[in-house]
């Protein structure tokens, strides 16, 4: 805060954010962030900077899955692999999900012909 008056309520401070005076008080004023912006500019402060890291880290993501695209995928493949081989209720699903895929195409390669 910039500045101290005598308010309503008592002794208010002077927010560096929002110039808007709040009484000395907790609940207006956060506690061990040195008393410069009072609750609601912290707040907000705080979503901008998180918004902010978001924003860097889905952009970093993004970036270094189109770099490892082929190992991504490849791992993928892995794990898929490795449940067919261990869970028969998964095998049973895909070949459930693979018989009506192949169903629904000859029928359609009927209705071409
Ligand atoms: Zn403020």
């Amino acid at each position: 805060m910039t500045g101290v008056r005598w308010g309503e309520e008592g002794m208010e401070g002077r927010c560096d954010g929002c110039a808007d005076y709040y009484p000395l008080d907790a609940e207006f004023w956060p506690r061990g962030r040195g008393l410069r912006f009072c609750r609601a500019c912290t707040n907000e402060r705080q979503r901008v900077i998180a918004a902010r890291r978001r924003a860097a880290q889905v952009a970093y993501n993004r970036e270094w899955l189109a770099a490892n695209r082929e190992r991504v995928n490849e791992r993928r493949r892995e794990l898929m692999r490795q449940r067919v081989l261990t869970d028969p209720t998964y095998l049973e699903r895909r070949r459930a999900y693979h018989a009506e895929r192949m169903r629904k195409w000859r029928s359609r390669q009927g209705e071409a012909a």
